[in-house]
């Protein structure tokens, strides 16, 4: 969905950024900036600031930031064509949208309605007489009236077309009750029939709070046990995850991961709100992303079982991609969390969870399990394959640890170990060390974005195209002087943003973070607005010449050797005649 770009420069005229956070936050003027509590992370002092002229928001604390819709995004909750929309309507203004879009937009609107609609239905029939057996079911599982009605947990009747009528008497169609996964079409007959039918219904709502879909779970002893939604336009299982609209609200640092709704549920009734469970699908990539959207840590709680443990070991490696800490909680004595909370209580639970172990002690403790260690040759095995692993550590003090624990769990003396770590770690290092020498020594780290996945391959050049950025930004009418193309600039994104602004410049319009679209992530946009907000010293002549020397400088050095020398040729011809003089 691509918005018209005058649209879009009018609609950031008619909502300044202050005024629009100033609904939000409470703004003082610190010369030319505003600041305020952050409305993103708790704070005793205001360390969020708004800066007018540049039209952007950043928090020093938690490092949020970007433009008036970002704000809007965030605050709101709302993706970015619902934020152009937010806007638009708070200034007045009407949104040009294309037919196809509006019309797909809107059939979308209906099916989440829909869903709506169905999930008050099946709720209405948990009182029903008929629906004691649903009722009877959560009383043994000891749930609440209160986690029922958080849950908005409900009843499908034992019937073929209880849903299907009711939904029709509000005005929705055979088509869209099959298109949601509620209804499916009869073989023989011109008609529909509901598809759940005589099961305690769980509605699946987005982050946003729609209603989604469904998993309804038996209450006697037909098959399946769970049955879900099927996949629709608006219901995508890779994408969502179960409770997560009530997790992300939860205080707590960390979010944990468990295998079903039962589970997740149970969880957030004993004060653990932080739960989320995935759809009855495989956790997948884009499960880890959503979560990393949301914190930095998760703790597993897959059951016991063979299949819940295949299950932790193939989520482990997708979540560390994610950029997240990863623990394991070990349960001992019950089969899931929900036995667990009812056996043991909350508190029990609470210091298991603050016991949970790391992805190192879960590892080597899964290595431990396929052997026998009272045999000797299954010893001599397990200590190799875990000399192995514990070389990957890349902390002394953790290799002795986990050493001196693989030790003691085959009864071997520590020295026996540490040789083979050492030797294997030794092999590992020449490794790790010829690769870090392609990379650019002189990068620090402290220059690196604090942003998950955005990293500056080449820092010097990376210091010159911030620097460049900010200059560019403050004053446009730079842009006729420097001549560098997007591929010069070592860091994709900020190649990106020079495009995007020069873009913006050249088409005459103001050059302005607002109406940057949706081809920047959430944590660019954040890390952009990092880089502008920064104060520089004056505009000087001798300061753009020297940015963009370092970015020529450092670009020729990436190129390959004749390629290089012909370049530079070409590049001095060009400067002579642009900014060189
Ligand atoms: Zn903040």
């Amino acid at each position: 969905m691509a918005f018209p770009a005058s649209f879009l420069d009018e609609l950031s005229a008619r909502n300044p950024i202050e005024d629009v956070v100033g609904q939000y936050v409470s703004l003082t003027r610190k010369s030319s900036n505003l600041f305020g509590l952050c409305p993103f992370h708790s704070e005793k002092t205001g360390s969020f600031s708004v800066a007018p002229e540049k039209g952007i928001y950043y928090c020093f604390g938690c490092h949020k930031g970007g433009g008036v819709v970002n704000f809007i995004m965030e605050i709101e909750n709302l993706d970015y064509p619902d934020a152009v929309r937010f806007l638009a309507k708070r200034a007045n203004m009407e949104v040009p949208e294309d037919e196809s879009y509006r019309n797909r937009y809107k059939s979308q609107e209906r099916l989440k309605n829909l869903c709506l609609e169905a999930a008050r239905f099946f709720r209405s029939q948990l009182t029903t007489p008929e629906a004691q057996v649903a009722r009877d079911y959560l009383n043994k599982r000891g749930l609440s009236i209160d986690t029922v009605k958080k849950f908005g947990l409900g009843y499908a009747p034992n019937a073929w077309s209880a849903l299907k009528d009711a939904m029709s008497a509000k005005g929705f169609s055979w088509e869209e009750m099959i298109e949601v996964g509620l209804a499916v079409k009869h073989p023989t007959k011109n008609s529909v029939y509901d598809y759940f039918r005589n099961r305690l219904m769980f509605p699946i709502i987005d982050v946003r709070g729609n209603v989604i879909g469904f998993g309804g779970r038996v209450l006697d002893d037909s098959k399946p046990k769970y049955l879900n939604s099927p996949e629709t336009v608006i219901f995508n299982k890779r994408r969502n995850l179960f409770a997560l609209n009530e997790a992300k609200k939860s205080k707590e640092k960390f979010i944990i991961l468990t295998e079903g709704y039962m589970d997740a549920i149970a969880l957030h009734q004993y004060g653990f709100d932080c739960a989320v469970a995935s759809l009855g699908t495989a956790f997948t990539e884009e499960h880890a992303q959503l979560l990393a959207k949301y914190t930095e840590k998760v703790i597993l709680t897959y059951d016991g079982d063979e299949a819940g443990q295949s299950a932790t070991r193939r989520a482990i490696p997708m979540l560390e991609k994610a950029g997240l800490t990863v623990k394991v909680l070990q349960m001992q004595g019950a089969k899931d969390p929900d036995e667990f909370l009812k056996t043991y209580g909350p508190d029990a639970f609470r210091s298991l969870l603050n016991k949970s172990e790391n992805q190192a002690e879960y590892h080597l403790r899964s290595i431990q399990k396929k052997y026998d260690l009272t045999k000797d040759d299954q010893r001599v095995a397990f200590l190799k394959e875990a000399a192995k692993f514990i070389a990957t550590l890349r902390n002394a003090v953790e290799r002795e640890i986990y050493g001196h624990r693989a030790a003691e769990a085959a009864g071997v003396n520590p020295e026996t170990i540490k040789i083979e770590v050492d030797k294997a770690y030794r092999r590992q290092e020449e490794i790790r060390r010829k690769k870090q020498e392609t990379q650019d020594l002189s990068a620090t780290q402290s220059r690196q974005p604090a942003y998950r996945g955005i990293r500056y391959d080449n820092v010097r050049s990376a210091m010159a195209e911030e620097g460049l950025l900010r200059m560019l930004y403050q004053e446009p009418s730079l842009f006729t002087q420097v001549h560098l193309t997007q591929e010069q600039f070592s860091s994709s994104l900020l190649g990106r943003a020079y495009l995007a602004f020069r873009t913006q410049q050249e088409e005459g319009r103001e050059v302005s973070f607002s109406s940057l679209g949706e081809e920047f992530t959430k944590d660019e946009i954040a890390h952009l607005s990092s880089v502008l907000q920064k104060n520089r010293e004056s505009v000087s002549e001798q300061a753009l010449q020297d940015y963009i020397m370092v970015i020529h400088a450092e670009y020729q050095k990436r190129l390959p050797s004749g390629e290089a020398q012909l370049r530079a040729l070409q590049e001095r011809k060009k400067n002579a005649k642009g900014y060189g003089g």
